[in-house]
């Protein structure tokens, strides 16, 4: 089940991240240009720390990519990480996979991997949440 929009009686959001890849300023509320700045950042760092092997980048590049982790979650609206926490505990749900997070087994015992909208899968999820729901009483 693909979900676009979620709601509540005083907000709405348009699950979209968007923008993202986008070179320059940033027209989405869910993706700010602080964040794409640590995010280029921390591409550069990790790119350095694969070619030389050494520590210190291998440090910064991690350190960088923990900033732009919680700048990223300072964009994500409460009502859909309260969403996705109400769903991950429900055991017919076994995938949650969003513009954020990619949980692609959450009765699993990994942590769900951020949406960095590099591979297909990602790219795909990267405006709207979507629900695999194992039921078999709906088919
Ligand atoms: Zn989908």
């Amino acid at each position: 089940m693909d979900v676009c929009y979620i709601a509540t009686p005083t907000e709405k959001v348009k699950i979209n991240r968007i923008g993202l890849l986008l070179k320059g300023h940033s027209n989405n509320p869910y993706v700010s240009d602080k964040e794409k700045t640590l995010r280029a950042e921390w591409q550069e760092l990790k790119a350095r720390a694969t070619r030389e092997k050494d520590v210190k980048t291998i440090d910064a590049a991690a350190e960088k990519r923990s900033e732009q982790v919680s700048e990223m979650e300072k964009s994500e609206p409460k009502i859909l990480r309260d969403l996705r926490a109400g769903l991950i505990r429900h055991c017919a749900v076994s995938q949650l996979l969003d513009p954020w997070y990619m949980n692609s087994n959450t009765h699993g015992t990994g942590a769900a991997n951020i949406n960095d909208q590099q591979s297909k899968v990602e790219k795909g999820h990267a405006h709207h949440l979507h629900i695999t729901i194992r039921e078999p009483g709906i088919i």
